[in-house]
């Protein structure tokens, strides 16, 4: 088998529907009962939830057959898939190069035509980038869209579970069975409309008023720029109008954004301690010799740093210097988005400022790795819907276009974005 899946299963359909005969892969972050669910990392390696994910529970209600868990960047912490402790996955792609991260596996599986479906999560991209990195679809939903029951937390107020798919069609068709309501998480809500999101995928974009943001452009490699510029002409073929805007805020966004996705993943992640969960150890009745030796084992090397780093972060006298001025920035990423939505429809940049890496390249250099997440950690910052759609290629490899809406957008998204693909 492919290096796409950690584990293979076989979910049956407890139901019939929308998605009959479809088959889907599942991140290994989103539990699934009686299959193992590692999050990519030897703390995890014989971890077997008792119970689905709310998500699993409606896609196999809905008809689909789930076929496999997916490799991922370890707990979501990473940019390429090669942080995982089950090894590298290979963009099917763009041969020697990664997938993009953290849901590389389930864009790999899809791109090479192992199921039609796959499922990601997305804290700061992590369907986006595989997705454009893969030549695919993913949607990452409005905060509060989607239920994160049985999700495994990394950075919990800013991630929500994705599609991705061939088509927008087929990624909105999945957004249909997984949106709404569920009792399970507080957080969920209805979509605005009773209206399909995949009846949405007509491509029409007249009179659709597209920003782009000078800021998301700045750090654009030279034949991403280009295939985004193609991009926006063939919208604009089609009856859209291009507008400048700018985001001044998106600058301090990477900063803010691995400020609290650190700080949160230090708290989510205290639970992996050899009693709750990860594997027991013999103490002498040491507990912290006990927790540190589990740890110590279980973690690779990019949670290690960003959990230190974000108890660092929190604790007393840094709190002030470093958690709030990161939410202070945040605040200040949302307001500039909702005033470019007085203006606009949607906002679009490239997904990702650069092709796709060559596997191992930036796995020594971490800040390179964040910063690549310029144009998709703005969006989790405030919660909005994106959606990342292929915008042609480079000699690199494949590249993807971002395009974002006001929160609960999602059915413009779908029709925007189908209208390239
Ligand atoms: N690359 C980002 C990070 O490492 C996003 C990850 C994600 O969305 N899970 O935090």
């Amino acid at each position: 088998m492919s290096d796409v899946f950690i584990t293979e299963a076989e979910i049956e359909p407890t139901g019939s529907g929308p998605l009959d005969g479809v088959t889907v892969a599942v991140k290994d972050n989103i539990s699934t009962d009686g299959v193992r669910t590692t999050c990519g990392s030897a703390m995890l390696a014989d971890y077997v939830p008792p119970y689905d994910a709310t998500v699993v529970e409606r896609l196999t209600e809905a008809g689909a057959t789930v076929v496999g868990k997916t490799n991922m960047d370890e707990f979501g912490m990473g940019t390429t898939t090669e942080t995982s402790a089950f090894g590298p996955t290979e963009n099917p792609t763009a041969p020697g190069r990664v997938p993009g991260g953290s849901s590389g596996g389930s864009a790999a599986a899809v791109a090479a035509g192992e199921v039609d479906l796959a499922l990601g999560s997305d804290t700061g991209g992590s369907v986006r980038c595989p997705a454009a990195f893969c030549g695919v679809v993913g949607i990452k939903p409005t905060y509060g869209l989607v239920s994160r029951y049985g999700l495994v937390a990394y950075a919990n107020s800013l991630e929500q579970i994705g599609p991705l798919a061939p088509t927008v069609e087929a990624a909105a068709g999945a957004l249909d069975v997984m949106a709404g309501v569920d009792d399970r998480d507080a957080t969920t809500r209805e979509p605005p409309t009773e209206a399909s999101y995949a009846d949405a995928a007509d491509g029409d974009v007249e009179g659709l008023t597209v920003g782009v943001a000078t800021e998301l452009l700045e750090g654009a490699d030279e034949g991403v720029r280009e295939c985004f510029e193609d991009a926006l002409e063939e919208l604009r073929e089609q009856g859209a109008t291009t507008e400048t805007v700018s985001l001044p805020s998106v600058e301090t966004a990477v900063q803010a954004y691995y400020v609290i996705a650190m700080s949160e993943a230090s708290s989510n992640l205290a639970r992996f301690d050899g009693v709750r969960y990860g594997p027991a150890t013999e103490t002498d009745g040491d507990w912290n010799d006990a927790f540190a030796a589990v740890r110590e084992e279980g973690f690779g090397e990019e949670v290690k740093r960003r959990v230190l780093l974000g108890t660092y972060a929190l604790s007393a006298g840094y709190h002030d210097k470093y958690y709030e001025q990161a939410q202070d920035a945040r605040a200040w990423v949302k307001q500039d988005f909702d005033s470019a939505f007085e203006d606009v429809d949607v906002l679009a940049s490239p997904t990702m400022p650069v092709p796709p890496f060559e596997l191992g390249e930036s796995l020594d250099d971490p800040l390179q790795m964040y910063l690549a997440d310029a144009n998709t950690v703005p969006v989790n910052l405030a919660n909005l819907p994106a959606i990342s759609v292929p915008a042609g290629e480079t000699a690199e490899g494949p590249v993807g276009l971002q395009l974002v809406g006001p929160a609960f957008g999602e059915e413009t998204l779908v029709r925007a974005g189908s209208a390239l693909a």
